[in-house]
């Protein structure tokens, strides 16, 4: 048996003597029926399906598998026919290779149609019989490995199919191996020079590090050895690709994301694990919040391990995983683990058991929809649990990050919808803008022409697109807003001084200008609107230089106030320690780089500052007809009842105020106080509110927050 040298008998060592015999009879037929063909590497053809064949004999898949594998490609690339494979090795081999065949005819295009129905097809296939797609899987992992021999155009497109399409599906089935190999493969062609510059910044950071890992694992093996518990310990390497996923992600620093070290305790049942767990912890100080069970609650590739992250000697971070050895071979190679460890008994049922699930409710979402689209997106779901898919209005589907809110959804379907969203809608309701997407949500954006994205959602947003937007209209609003606003108080300055701003020529501005660091007239009156120049300041040098004409006037009329519209934006800001509203007296001050920030004139936290720095403080008013609605705060005591936050909600509705927030203070049994926010267009509205929540007889206490 000549062909069986090149089947490395140590390799396939592990199947029946027949099934030997069956995969030497296979590897002729391929041989001669790929007879003349090579790779694009120059090799025989015949080596592609042998070394296909070799990597699921590592998995220690069947005979039938490993003959199929051997013949995948001869229906695709020679004459040969399925009926002829089915003759001569059996209905079974000849369905498996039939099946690769099709998934080998899919090209996965870019264009979304194409892409959704082979998508379909390919988990379809996989549904029916789980090895075809892991023949597909050792077919790209060896073309992976050999893609360098690929003209670059090609070799992009197939590095982005593995990275879109493959790897995940791997991921899915558990084969954690392959899935970061296929990751590490794609992303090396994808951006080679980023892949070479990360593996090496990787390999030197380790270099430098070697003295205090070894120490440290020395240190949680003689832990473990103490309390009696039998481990094996070893480092956990880091792959490039995961590294770069977490930099791009996470907005991290290399340094920050690799200054992580992963380790990895195997012990020999469940309750070692968390005894194990035990030592380590009192060996070093865990992490709150980062410890995970996953031996309790098993991730849907039936994953299981526990997992904290200590904080070693040099406050090196470690992130340890504890597992048993079965449940370590499951985390390796998932769904093959079933012919590879036969013996395994108990966990492998349960994991066979998962996966026949999720292929079996790929079959019903097929027979439910028919439409590859909403299959493709019914299934991504569970193949990238990082994102959730929410509908538009009319339907179509958006991924986004997990954890994303309805402005990142406003933004990813346009700027403009971003800029200028109010509210949402989810699923018909209204829901406030930071709540967090759901998969399947039918998400709507209601805008206004007169909306601007607002700083606080920079806290929430998870897209780059929806932060770089916000960022980016903030900056440009604020310049504008804030020499508005300079403009405002330069006039008010130079009324004091006797003159007005059109009296001001042009070379005594450029001269001005030229004076301090600003590059225009425009950034000067931004400065000052931004509390960075003193108005008094450059309006005294405007008069200089102009020779003003009424520079003896200047203690002749008292300057007029600053009036607050409500609707200078960023450049204005109300003081959030008294929300004053349209009928308070207010004061204003200049706070530098945040503009003028408007007090209520008898605020208890500024009562230091206008005694000390008078002169910080700036006379501002009303106007008469503000432009908008104003936020107040009131505390509301009520008997602690069912039904009461309500009722209390009900009324400040029916008075015409919408609710911003709510706090409750501590939830004592008889009366409860809650904070309330409110929109509100001056005093006399918020009075109308306060009387008819007095009305209702649950309140107790009612009054005006201040603090
Ligand atoms: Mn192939």
């Amino acid at each position: 048996m000549a062909a069986v040298s090149a089947l490395d008998a140590q390799r396939f060592g592990y199947l029946k003597p027949a099934d030997v015999a069956r995969l030497a009879e296979a590897f002729r037929f391929s041989e001669a029926a790929h007879a003349g063909q090579t790779r694009q590497s120059g090799d025989p053809f015949i080596s592609h399906p042998l070394a296909v064949a070799g990597i699921l004999a590592d998995w220690h898949l069947d005979g039938q598998t490993l003959v199929a594998a051997l013949l995948h490609d001869v229906i695709e690339d020679t004459s040969v026919t399925q009926t002829e494979i089915a003759e001569t090795f059996g209905k079974p081999v000849a369905e498996l290779v039939d099946g690769v065949s099709k998934l080998d005819k899919i090209e996965f295009q870019s264009a979304e149609d194409a892409q959704a129905e082979n998508f379909r097809k390919m988990l379809l296939a996989m549904a029916r019989d789980v090895r075809v797609i892991l023949i597909k899987l050792a077919d790209r992992l060896h073309n992976m490995r050999t893609l360098g021999a690929v003209p670059p155009a090609k070799r992009r497109r197939i590095a982005r199919e593995t990275m879109e399409i493959y790897a995940p599906i791997a991921n899915r089935l558990g084969l954690n191996a392959l899935y970061h190999e296929l990751q590490e493969c794609a992303f090396s062609h994808l951006h080679p020079l980023r892949y070479r510059v990360l593996a090496k910044a990787i390999k030197s950071a380790r270099g430098n590090r070697r003295e205090v890992i070894g120490r440290t694992l020395q240190a949680i093996r003689a832990k473990l050895a103490e309390a009696g518990i039998a481990a094996s310990v070893s480092g956990r390497e880091k792959h490039v690709y995961s590294t770069y996923k977490k930099m791009l992600e996470k907005h991290l620093s290399f340094s920050e994301v690799h200054d992580i070290y992963g380790c990895r305790v195997i012990v020999r049942d469940v309750p070692a694990c968390y005894l194990a767990l035990g030592a380590l912890h009192a060996l070093y100080k865990p992490v709150p919040g980062k410890f995970k069970d996953y031996i309790a609650i098993r991730k849907a590739n039936a994953y299981q391990s526990l997992h904290t992250t200590l904080i070693g000697p040099l406050g090196l971070p470690i992130e340890v995983q504890i597992r048993t050895e079965a449940m370590h071979r499951i985390a390796e190679s998932g769904v093959a683990s079933h012919w590879m460890y036969k013996d395994d008994a108990e966990s492998l049922t349960e994991l066979q058991k998962k996966t026949h699930q999720w292929l079996q409710s790929l079959l019903d979402i097929q027979s439910q929809t028919g439409d590859s689209h909403e299959f493709l997106e019914h299934v991504k779901v569970d193949l990238f649990p990082d994102e959730v898919y929410v509908f538009t209005p009319r339907g179509k589907i958006m991924s986004l990050p997990r954890g994303s809110s309805a402005v990142d959804f406003a933004y990813a379907v346009h700027t403009d919808i971003g800029d200028r969203c109010v509210a949402a809608k989810v699923n018909g309701e209204l829901v406030p803008l930071r709540g967090e997407l759901r998969n399947g949500d039918r998400v709507e954006i209601i805008t206004a022409s007169h909306a601007k994205p607002n700083p606080a959602w920079l806290q929430f947003v998870r897209t780059g697109k929806a932060r770089a937007h916000i960022r980016h209209f903030l900056k440009t609003m604020q310049y504008e807003e804030s020499a508005a606003l300079g403009e405002r108080l330069l006039e008010q300055a130079l009324k004091g001084l006797g003159t007005t701003l059109a009296a001001i020529d042009e070379a005594s501005w450029e001269r001005v200008v030229r004076d301090t660091v600003a590059r225009s007239r425009q950034e000067l009156l931004a400065d000052v609107g931004l509390g960075k120049q003193l108005p008094a300041v450059i309006a005294r040098r405007l008069l200089r230089y102009a020779e003003a004409p009424g520079e003896e006037a200047k203690t002749a009329s008292k300057s007029g106030s600053i009036v607050i519209r409500g609707t200078e934006g960023v450049a204005v800001q109300l003081a959030t320690c008294c929300r004053p509203i349209p009928g308070d007296a207010i004061v204003g001050s200049m706070k530098k780089g945040l503009g003028l920030v408007v007090h209520a004139a008898d605020c208890r936290q500024i009562v230091r500052s206008r005694r000390n720095e008078p002169g910080q403080w700036i006379d501002v008013e009303w106007d008469p007809n503000p432009a908008r609605m104003f936020l107040a705060a009131i505390k509301v005591t009520v008997a602690n009842q069912r039904g009461v936050l309500a009722k209390v909600a009900s009324e400040i509705a029916e008075a015409g105020s919408n609710i911003d927030s709510i706090s409750m203070d501590d939830d004592r049994a008889l009366y409860a106080t809650m904070l309330f926010v409110l929109e509100v267009a001056n005093r006399r509205h918020l009075a109308r509110v306060m009387r008819a929540l007095r009305r209702l007889p649950d309140v107790k206490k009612l009054a005006r927050a201040r603090e």
